[in-house]
């Protein structure tokens, strides 16, 4: 069901990697697009998977195009007049200022969608998440299946050649050697390196 507030307003999809958050961004902005909202989708420039950056894909191969953006302020640069909906898909990788950029856009009477991964590799709050979380009018916390377990996964495992990566690699790895899989708490792994390990990795 879509959110029926009266002017503008912020929806979050948010949860592990594999949840189903661009599935149902792609749910809501063709509906929007059904009852003749003039729509823009916005997605961090850091997220390359599948069909580029001209698209928002899903894991199962639905796509919708967007536009790339490498900051809060471009999303409002890229507005145009008469744009009555926007989606951001992996906001989490995006600057804080997209929490006022959100504000900004619902006050103006814009209905914002953002989705993104709620929890860094580490199982902390990601980026900007915690407080677009907090200012949201709606809320949808998607999980996945954990593939270890087949309970609900809530947290996103990074894996290193097939290891848990340990917890003092970067938030963000651009174009790294890393893989993600979904799992549940209990299983979800991050080791911590021993002191000679991490002044290695620091060079
Ligand atoms: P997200 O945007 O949250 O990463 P997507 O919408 O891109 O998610 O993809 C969700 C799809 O990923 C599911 O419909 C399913 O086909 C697939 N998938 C792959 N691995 C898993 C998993 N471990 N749990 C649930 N779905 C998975
Ligand atoms: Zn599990």
């Amino acid at each position: 069901m879509d959110y029926a507030g009266r002017g503008g307003w912020i929806e979050v999809v948010s949860g592990v990697m594999f949840s189903g958050k661009s599935e149902e961004l792609l749910r809501r902005i063709r509906r929007a697009t059904l009852a003749r909202h003039q729509v823009q989708v916005f997605k961090s420039h850091l997220d390359e998977r599948y069909g580029g950056l001209q698209t928002v894909s899903t894991h199962s191969g639905a796509r919708i195009e967007s536009e790339p953006v490498s900051s809060s302020v471009e999303v409002m640069e890229r507005l145009r007049p008469g744009t009555s909906v926007v989606g951001i898909d992996e906001v989490q990788f995006l600057d804080h200022g997209i929490v006022d950029v959100a504000n900004a856009l619902a006050d103006g009477g814009v209905r914002v969608i953002a989705a993104g991964t709620d929890m860094d590799f580490r199982g902390e709050p990601f980026g900007p998440m915690g407080a677009l979380l907090a200012v949201a009018e709606r809320i949808d916390k998607l999980q996945a299946i954990c593939v270890k377990c087949g309970q609900l996964a809530t947290r996103n495992q990074r894996l290193i050649d097939g290891r848990p990566a340990p917890a003092e690699g970067p938030t963000i790895q651009v174009g790294g050697l890393e893989s993600y899989e979904a799992r549940c708490r209990a299983c979800h792994e991050v080791p911590s390196l021993g002191r000679a390990q991490i002044s290695l990795l620091e060079g």
